[in-house]
């Protein structure tokens, strides 16, 4: 797509490719390219690498116990299985852990895994370094750099959860990470190459083995994507809505003057796989005085009607900057009430990681500029600041990713 700049540092040396963004089709074909596996063997050879690489979580070609010691030699000459350096991780009073990434120079980004989210856990991971949409609102949308995620780098940030929950072997029963959200830095639906390779391999059964229904995709409505979305992926759909009128929209998400209210929800009600048991997500910021009337609830409800949806009101997280501010709580109380009339259960999201700062793609685009940690306790002395001043049970870093909203 024409939206995003590649801005990846090129070396002299070439770079060894990382098999852990391949999926099975692309390991083989990797491992008999390299020559150092024979195409007849390359399927077990690659199932081989996979259950290392995906279910025990290995970045050590040598303890490949069941591939000769020649073999694993020539692998580590043409190939890694090394994660990214993480940064920075903290851990929020309420267990949620954010962990900032740097996939390289100057290329870092946030993933969060927050507990009690779907089933057992769930991890918000990005698909951008920045984002080109700019919704108003929205702190990702003024980071400049602005590059795609491979899908190693996706699939990294899966792993660096799991290696931090401790995690490996991929457990079958009793896990703590057991959902993905694409709700990080980016738009997923200009990545959907590499987002889509991702997914194939999480929910791969003798890797990772995330379920295709426990991963669920937030898109501000690239409305001709949807249908390449659900057939390649499968994933659950979710929809950045935040206003039921396209004058509000074209303002508030900008990418609506392309793809207007009209032509998202006939994309929405053709999304593959979409029933009762497989409802869309309609995400919808609650900002103060823009878009949380009775009225604005009702319009929704109208909106939505015959489509299996579900609504997660989020309480907008406040930013360095922003003019916005988050709705009331009893505009928000308000409005839910509406749209619980209406068989719209619990759509409210509780605030995760506000201590900090967990709201995905807030980092500030001077980290560019400044060194990360210095940009980083200023944030923290921001928020800090943001939130003294806010009345109680109002604006939640990462509120949009709490409390139910995935099954
Ligand atoms: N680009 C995708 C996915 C990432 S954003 C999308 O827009 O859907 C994930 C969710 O967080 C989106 O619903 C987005 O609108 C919401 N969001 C962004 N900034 C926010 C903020 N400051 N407060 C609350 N929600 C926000
Ligand atoms: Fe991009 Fe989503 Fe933020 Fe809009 S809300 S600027 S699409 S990350």
């Amino acid at each position: 797509m024409a939206h995003t700049l590649d801005l990846s540092v090129k070396s002299a040396a070439p770079a060894l490719v990382n098999l852990t963004g391949l999926t099975r089709d692309g390991l083989m074909q990797a491992l008999v390219e390299s020559g150092v596996v024979e195409p007849r063997k390359a399927k077990m050879r690659a199932t081989q690498i996979w259950r290392w690489m995906h279910h025990y979580g290995f970045t050590d070609f040598d303890l490949m116990t069941d591939i000769g010691k020649e073999q694993r030699a020539l692998f580590k000459e043409k190939f890694t299985l090394a994660r990214p350096e993480i940064i920075e991780r903290q851990v929020s009073n309420d267990g949620t852990r954010k962990y900032l990434i740097r996939m390289a120079p100057g290329i870092e980004v946030e993933s969060v895994y927050i507990p009690s989210v779907g089933r057992a856990g769930a991890l918000c991971v990005s698909s951008q370094v920045g984002c080109t949409l700019n919704c108003t609102f929205c702190h990702t949308g003024t980071q400049k750099l602005v590059r795609n995620l491979t899908a190693a780098e996706i699939i990294a940030q899966v792993q660096i959860a799991r290696d931090d929950l401790g995690e490996w072997p991929s457990p079958s029963e009793d896990r703590q990470l057991s959902n993905i959200v694409f709700m990080g830095m980016g738009e997923p639906l200009y990545n959907l190459d590499n987002v889509s390779d991702a997914i194939d391999i999480i929910s791969d059964n003798e890797g990772i083995a995330i379920s295709r229904r426990r991963i669920t995709v937030s898109t501000s409505g690239v409305a001709p994507e949807l249908q390449a979305l659900g057939n390649r992926t499968q994933a659950m759909l979710a929809i950045s809505l935040h206003a039921t009128n396209d004058d509000l929209r074209d303002e508030i998400v900008p990418l609506n003057k392309k793809y207007n209210i009209e032509q998202l929800m006939d994309a929405i009600r053709n999304y593959p796989g979409i029933s009762n048991a497989r409802r869309v997500t309609f995400e919808y910021v609650m900002l103060k005085g823009v878009n949380d009337t009775p009225a604005e609830a009702r319009a929704l409800i109208r909106l939505l009607k015959g489509i299996p949806a579900k609504i997660n009101l989020i309480p907008f997280n406040p930013w360095p900057g922003t003019d916005y501010q988050c709705s009331s709580w009893s505009a928000i109380e308000t409005f839910a009430a509406i749209l619980n009339k209406a068989g719209y259960a619990s759509p409210i999201r509780t605030p995760r990681g506000r201590d900090i700062l967990a709201a995905c793609g807030q980092l500030k685009s001077e980290s560019e500029k400044k060194r990360a940690s210095v940009v980083r306790r200023e944030q923290r002395e921001e928020a800090a600041s943001i939130q003294d001043n806010l009345p109680a049970g109002e604006s939640l870093p990462f509120a949009h990713l709490a409390g139910g909203m995935i099954d």
